[in-house]
């Protein structure tokens, strides 16, 4: 059976999921996207994705054409229209058509994408043995720039710092922002474990408000695990006891290795492999 994809207001076959080429989404990166993870056929924190989607358009000063419970509706339509028991939505919202200058007031009518569909996960290996990353050079956005709150479309940021990690044969970057401290990594939010306190950045260092992220600091507080929202330098990363990246394709992932240099004892530590555990349990509950 074809794949569906919500496009506007209905669901079309794949091969019927077009937009213009003057969509100001494609033409420059004007418009906003969640990434959703389905677990036994229900979607997980629906309602902070929604939240965050509607965050972003606010703050990008675009009107999502419809309210949240319509929108979820449609989510939820497409979900079951493909049988995704666990799988990933991807939800996008662009500007929509207008011309090929760049005034958004042109383009009259926001457009509304859903994609439902499985997702290519990290293999197990990767979870047992961790991770290696590199410390990326491209600064990640000035937050009186594109603010890397928003959630648009425009990636090219963590793009560039991306490459850096594929010419270093890396898996992950991680982005510092222009004061020097750790933002985030180019798709996940960063952690570390240092004499038993979990450290974060603060999302004023220049992060995504991840909602694994929250989900995490929720389920190592349950745990009774302090855990501190401070920047955090490079050395920082370096001298971690653990280090762990979050986020809905990753979920709880252990780094190993970074610039060379060995995190703990090159596994990943006991923190991580009981905040995945929790994660796991939380996810498939
Ligand atoms: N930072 C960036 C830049 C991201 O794209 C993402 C999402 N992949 C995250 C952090 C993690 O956020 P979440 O837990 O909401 O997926």
């Amino acid at each position: 059976m074809a794949l569906k994809v919500w496009l506007n207001d209905k669901l079309v076959d794949k091969d019927q999921a077009k937009i213009s080429v003057f969509d100001h989404g494609l033409l420059y990166g004007d418009g906003i996207f969640e990434g959703i993870r389905v677990y036994n056929s229900k979607i997980f924190e629906f309602d902070a994705h929604i939240k965050r989607l509607y965050q972003s358009a606010k703050a990008i000063r675009l009107v999502i054409p419809m309210d949240a419970d319509t929108l979820k509706d449609a989510v939820n339509q497409t979900v079951v229209a493909n049988n995704i028991e666990n799988g990933y939505i991807r939800l996008i919202i662009t500007r929509g058509i207008g011309d090929l200058g760049l005034d958004p007031l042109i383009c009259k009518d926001a457009g509304v994408v859903v994609i439902a569909d499985h997702i290519q996960l990290y293999p197990e290996e990767f979870y047992e043995e961790g991770l290696t990353v590199i410390s990326g050079t491209t600064i990640r956005n000035h937050p009186m720039s594109l603010p890397p709150q928003i959630k648009s479309l425009n990636y090219l940021n963590n793009i560039l710092a991306k490459i850096e990690a594929i010419d270093a044969g890396a898996a992950e970057v991680i982005m510092y922002n222009h004061e020097g401290y750790v933002a985030e990594a180019s798709g996940d939010n960063v952690f570390i474990v240092r004499d038993s306190i979990i450290y974060t950045p603060p999302v004023e260092a220049g992060s995504l408000e991840g909602i694994t992220r929250d989900v995490v600091i929720r389920l190592a507080t349950k745990e009774n695990i302090t855990v501190i929202e401070k920047n955090l330098t490079r050395c920082d990363l370096y001298v971690a006891d653990e280090f762990f990246l979050t986020g809905t394709a990753a979920e709880v992932i252990g780094i190993v290795k970074i610039d060379g240099r060995i995190i703990g004892d090159g596994k990943p530590g006991a923190t991580t492999q009981l905040l995945r555990e929790k994660f796991d349990e939380y996810t498939r509950a």
